[in-house]
């Protein structure tokens, strides 16, 4: 039997069409069913003013995975759990059902067209970087350091943690 260390995986979730909390809820339950894959842990859920983008609050989480697949697979995947929810996007930021994220993989930097990681944008959105801390207060951006150094400049981003239903 071969084994191969899997790799620490951060996904940022973001809903805000219909039931948002459901959504993300559904999409954390997809996450745990993927191949090679382990739902690590999961934040609570956030309710957060948009950025960008028109329309009612959304809803995000983040959540932690173990991993064996590439990041060019995961990204199908999170396309494909992203597309059986119904994602619709008649034009640029237009509210979206569900929005998934590859936030970190590991370590790695990657650059190509399909996919930049660490995603460019993390370090700008409370409603990455909260839940994110959530789940690991001590976590590190590739070639940004510290993830906590990046929350007093969002400190002005409205943002609430949801509470459990
Ligand atoms: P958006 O509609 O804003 O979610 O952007 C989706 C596009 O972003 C897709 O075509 C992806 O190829 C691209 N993309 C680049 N980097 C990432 C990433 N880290 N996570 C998810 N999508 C990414």
């Amino acid at each position: 039997m071969s084994m191969q260390a899997s790799v620490q995986v951060f996904i940022g979730i973001g809903a805000n069409l219909g039931d948002a909390s459901v959504t993300v809820s559904k999409a954390i339950a997809a996450l745990a069913q993927l191949p090679d894959t382990t739902l690590v842990a999961h934040s609570a859920l956030f309710g957060s003013a948009p950025i960008d983008s028109s329309g009612d609050d959304y809803v995000n989480a983040v959540a932690e995975l173990a991993s064996n697949l590439s990041a060019t697979d995961l990204l199908q995947h999170l396309q494909a759990i992203e597309l059986a929810h119904g994602r619709e996007r008649p034009y640029r930021n237009a509210p979206r059902t569900l929005d998934l994220d590859l936030l970190l993989y590991g370590d790695e930097k990657i650059n190509t067209s399909d996919l930049q990681v660490p995603h460019p944008r993390m370090t700008d959105r409370a409603f990455v970087l909260l839940p994110l801390l959530q789940l690991s207060a001590d976590i590190s951006i590739p070639g940004k350091g510290r993830a906590q150094s990046y929350v007093a400049a969002v400190a002005n981003q409205r943002i609430q943690e949801l509470p459990t239903t």
